[in-house]
């Protein structure tokens, strides 16, 4: 039997699973005061998403008794990884449980942003009528620009191609076949890239080398015209994670109409302050992360944690495990 504890929620389906296997499960949040105190000291496992920052001098202060970091999700930039590793701590994540919902929600950010809904919305609402401004464009017969070709971007790629899309990706890491079986053009220079494609889409992960990736001087060199001369403006979607996109050069491109549109669902700063200027931009719109808030993915995501943290703690090789190179 061993002692989990989860910070940030889980479906209610997991806890009795991993209760029906006889451990004991405590929901429970933590303050980063009580983190850094050693509140940790006395579990064996620890179920976090994005919200607990299992920082170095949290995994630090939690004693030996802690033995797995479950991640239900995919991104583990909350959790120090060297540290977890000298301490011999594994981390395992569940990287398939919200591919699905997160390609959902950046095609509807895509269609969202080219078809005016937020801005359409808004007028509505304010007692407006208007049609003539509302005029948008197709995603028939442009260029999406994938940045990294994983996962979910792979997912995006499929159903924007059935829209009529043609695909493009930059992703350094990726074997040139994966794309080409995908019908997908890789860019090896990311400049070239955003030279091409009319619309972006992030779907790397944060690291130092993709934080500001999406800066001013690449988005100035988006073309603004689709490859047979339409001139459907440049569009930007981030569903992956805040720090990828410069947020002060994308602000500067939207003032300065470089950007025609962007919608993010990650932000350098989450909760997003009422004072960041991006939100009030009439040209963009955005969601407080909820790439994976589905009732599906949620689920899922539960289910595969906990059955991936039970084998962690039982020895077992977990397919999963973010830290095996490490370790
Ligand atoms: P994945 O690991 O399958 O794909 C990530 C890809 O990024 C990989 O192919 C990798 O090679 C590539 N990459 C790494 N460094 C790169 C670089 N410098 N330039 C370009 N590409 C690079 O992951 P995934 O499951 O597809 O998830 C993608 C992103 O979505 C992650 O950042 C993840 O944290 C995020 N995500 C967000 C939500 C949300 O709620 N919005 C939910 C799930 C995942």
């Amino acid at each position: 039997m061993a002692k989990i504890v989860v910070t940030d929620g889980m479906s209610a389906d997991a806890v009795s699973l991993l209760e029906k296997n006889g451990h004991e499960v405590t929901l429970k949040s933590f303050s980063e005061k009580e983190l850094i105190d050693g509140c940790l000291a006395e579990y064996d496992a620890i179920i976090v998403r994005s919200a607990t920052k299992l920082t170095r001098k949290v995994i630090q202060s939690s004693g030996n008794k802690l033995r797995v970091i479950g991640r239900a999700g995919v991104g583990v930039d909350n959790i120090d990884l060297k540290v977890a590793s000298e301490s011999k701590i594994v981390v395992v994540n569940a990287p398939l449980a919200s591919t699905q919902s997160v390609v959902e929600l950046t095609i509807s950010h895509l269609l969202a942003s080219i078809r005016n809904l937020p801005k359409s919305d808004r007028s509505l609402r304010s007692g407006k009528w208007e049609k003539k401004k509302m005029v948008g464009t197709e995603l028939s017969g442009k260029s999406l620009g994938l940045i990294g070709f994983g996962r979910i971007a792979q997912g995006v790629g499929m159903v924007a191609q059935s829209l009529g899309m043609e695909i493009h990706a930059y992703d350094p890491y990726l074997p040139p076949k994966v794309a080409k079986n995908q019908n997908t053009k890789l860019h090896k220079n990311i400049d070239s890239l955003f030279a091409t494609c009319t619309h972006i889409s992030v779907h790397c992960n944060l690291t130092d080398e993709t934080h500001h990736l999406v800066n001013y001087e690449r988005m100035k060199l988006m073309p603004g015209k689709s490859p047979l001369g339409l001139k459907c403006g440049n569009h930007i979607v981030n569903c992956a994670r805040g720090g990828i996109i410069d947020e002060s050069d994308l602000l500067q491109a939207l003032n300065e109409e470089i950007i025609t549109s962007a919608a993010l669902d990650v932000f350098e700063q989450e909760p997003v302050k009422p004072s960041n200027e991006l939100i009030s931009h009439p040209n963009f719109h955005g969601t407080p992360h909820i790439g994976a808030a589905t009732i599906e993915a949620q689920r899922r995501v539960g289910i595969d944690i906990a059955n991936n943290v039970m084998d962690a703690l039982d020895g077992k090789k977990v397919k999963s495990t973010v830290n095996s190179h490490l370790l």
